[in-house]
């Protein structure tokens, strides 16, 4: 798992999210899974929130070793949104 501090640690992983387009389903809030539609693969995408700070892991074999990887950045995006839709809803 890596701590999410600024997007800008993310910016090579979220370029390359752009470019590759994978494919995010919600299995649960926190929760995803990515699949790239090209090779197939896909990878699960965990959110945490653990003492006010955000985690966020991924089974691939960067995201294993803590880095951030496409899976990662591409499943981040779409929590960030989920959790700002959780505070903006009654
Ligand atoms: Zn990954």
């Amino acid at each position: 798992m890596i701590q999410l501090t600024t997007a800008a640690k993310l910016t090579n992983a979220i370029n390359k999210a752009r470019t590759v387009k994978p494919l995010v389903r919600v299995a649960k809030f926190g929760h995803y899974t990515v699949t790239n539609k090209a090779t197939g693969a896909t990878y699960t995408v965990e959110c945490v929130k653990r003492d006010g700070k955000r985690f966020a892991g991924c089974t691939c074999k960067a995201g294993e070793r803590g880095q951030a990887c496409f899976h990662l950045a591409a499943a981040v995006g779409i929590h960030i949104q989920l959790a700002t839709e959780r505070l903006t809803t009654p």
